[in-house]
């Protein structure tokens, strides 16, 4: 665990210290002044691969990390919204596109960075959209034109792979994965 945060958010003491917690089994951040326990959970990250006719957009990032690569819009979810919602602003915010949902697609754990990807597949409702904030440029690809070799993440990778192989079939699976 990663001790990356300074001052207890309930009393403001600088007195943080690492412990198992009684009646718990996993080490813990603990106020040493209050007693709070601040506990630490995976984020959720929330997408939408993006379709028009036969291709895909794409999104080329603007930050780090990962900056200059290729990306599907997606970012982490915020509180007080639901994850339809996360995944259709992440899509508006990164891409300035609105698209309809077409369904769940990927749900993918990475436990090795606490992090849980929740990705739909949608639609552009019209063939409009630009690089938001975070974005250098926005592109639609067809399959031959892929930027295999620049994608930001592995979750990018195996869900246009999983879109690719799944739209020859015909059917859309969801794709339930520890990455
Ligand atoms: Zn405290």
């Amino acid at each position: 665990m990663n001790l990356n945060i300074n001052y207890c958010s309930y009393c403001g003491a600088d007195q943080l210290a690492e412990e198992i917690p009684a009646g718990d089994n996993m080490p813990r951040i603990v106020c040493s002044q209050c007693g709070s326990i601040h506990y630490q959970n995976p984020k959720i990250v929330a997408g939408c691969l993006v379709t028009w006719q036969d291709q895909v957009l794409l999104c080329r990032r603007a930050i780090e990390p990962r900056y200059g690569l290729w990306t599907m819009p997606a970012g982490f979810m915020e509180n007080n919204e639901s994850i339809e919602e996360a995944a259709c602003r992440e899509t508006f915010e990164e891409a300035q596109a609105r698209v309809t949902l077409d369904g769940l697609y990927g749900f993918y754990s990475i436990p090795r960075i606490s992090h849980v990807y929740v990705l739909f597949r949608g639609h552009l409702d019209k063939q409009e959209f630009g690089p938001g904030s975070e974005s250098l440029e926005v592109k639609l690809f067809s399959e031959a034109d892929i930027p295999w070799n620049d994608l930001a993440f592995n979750a990018v990778r195996v869900t246009l792979r999983h879109y690719f192989n799944d739209r020859k079939r015909g059917e859309f699976p969801l794709h339930l994965q520890t990455l």
